[in-house]
């Protein structure tokens, strides 16, 4: 998709804080929508939900056209609705065209001030900006890499939030209030108590300690250096090279606080396939010869190396042909159902030589 000239600026910089592990693009045409069945969705929207305006109201309106400035969106590319909900949520609908759809639950709205408003508007754009489309998160058929994903584009997201606020005070706070729901009744938020509480946190014990919710850690502390690199506070300087060292820390956290349990099991799978893609080429030969045996027993354990011998002096030739290409057949298919994005890449480097 071709951005029209008008956000192309905003595109190239929201590509350039773009947090480096939000990479998979294949993902990307699983969420957009036909300009048809936007086209619907809008005309839905007019309907039953209360389009932001400058009459009716007044506030929002400027909240979301202070950030359309700051992000270099043309007001046109944007509408923003608020529907009735007591749930804490917004959400960002895109066609395939440059044109996108907010939407804020009314109990979104109650919880936060303006500013805060601004930072959820901002990160809703950042959606739209790096071509996210948030609704993925109903959108099934994405597998556990595709989860993963959704967790990195969050980063993204927070981190276009905080250019659209301009304040990482109020960033926090809106993070904190859309995670636990709270208004300021009851919130009673020490930004730089809570941030001196971001930096310290190092082992996995004192986070289970002071954190019941690690990704929103994660995302506080990601914000946070961003905050502090020279991408944010020089934003006119796209190719500075600090984004690189911060993004490789954010993912150290991510992985040990938040994907650490996908992650396994995305290369338990990959194990599972490039095992029996094995077994399957050296049941295709004439002998299971002692090089490949011990490159087998390499590759894959002494136990595994005992159950293919084993397997094939019980069954025969002929039958553990059978019974090795269905178990290959099915690690295959449950690789592909966990990454469909990147199965076909991932796959090609599975293979027994
Ligand atoms: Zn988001």
């Amino acid at each position: 998709m071709q951005p029209s000239n008008g956000l192309k600026l905003a595109r190239d910089f929201a590509d350039s804080i773009r947090y480096s592990g939000d990479c998979i693009e294949d993902l990307k045409p699983l969420d957009q929508r036909s300009e048809e069945s936007y086209g619907l969705m809008r005309d839905h929207l007019y309907a039953n939900e209360l389009l932001v305006s400058e009459s009716v109201t007044p506030s929002l309106y400027q909240a979301v056209a202070r950030v359309l400035e700051r992000l270099n969106i043309q007001p046109s590319a944007v509408s923003a609705f608020v529907y009735a909900s007591s749930e804490i949520n917004a959400n960002c609908l895109l066609s395939s065209s440059n044109v996108c759809i907010l939407r804020f639950s009314s109990g979104l709205i109650e919880i936060l001030n303006e500013n805060e408003l601004e930072f959820i508007v901002a990160h809703e754009l950042g959606h739209f900006l790096c071509e996210h489309l948030a609704d993925s998160r109903s959108n099934g058929g994405v597998g556990i890499e595709g989860v993963i994903q959704l967790r990195a584009q969050e980063i993204s997201a927070d981190r276009i939030g905080l250019v659209g606020c301009e304040s990482l005070d109020i960033a926090l706070k809106a993070i904190l209030k859309t995670v636990s729901g709270l208004s300021d009744q009851y919130l009673r938020f020490d930004v730089s108590k809570f941030v001196s509480q971001l930096k310290e946190v190092s082992g996995e014990d004192s986070l289970n300690s002071e954190f019941s919710h690690p990704s929103m850690l994660v995302r506080c502390r990601a914000l946070l250096w961003f905050s502090m690199s020279h991408a944010y506070l020089d934003v006119n300087d796209y190719n500075s090279n600090d984004l690189k060292t911060l993004d490789e820390r954010v993912k150290v956290d991510m992985d040990r606080y938040v994907d650490a349990s996908s992650r396994k099991i995305i290369e338990y799978a990959k194990f599972e396939t490039a095992m029996w893609i094995a077994a399957n080429s050296i049941i295709q030969k004439e002998k299971f010869s002692k090089t490949d045996q011990s490159k087998f027993e390499a590759d894959f354990g002494k136990k595994a190396l005992v159950s293919l011998i084993q397997l094939v002096s019980e069954l025969g030739k002929r039958e553990s042909e059978d019974f090795i290409f269905g178990q290959l057949k099915a690690a295959r298919k449950n690789l592909e159902e966990m990454i469909p994005a990147t199965f076909n890449s991932e796959l090609s480097k599975l293979q027994w030589s």
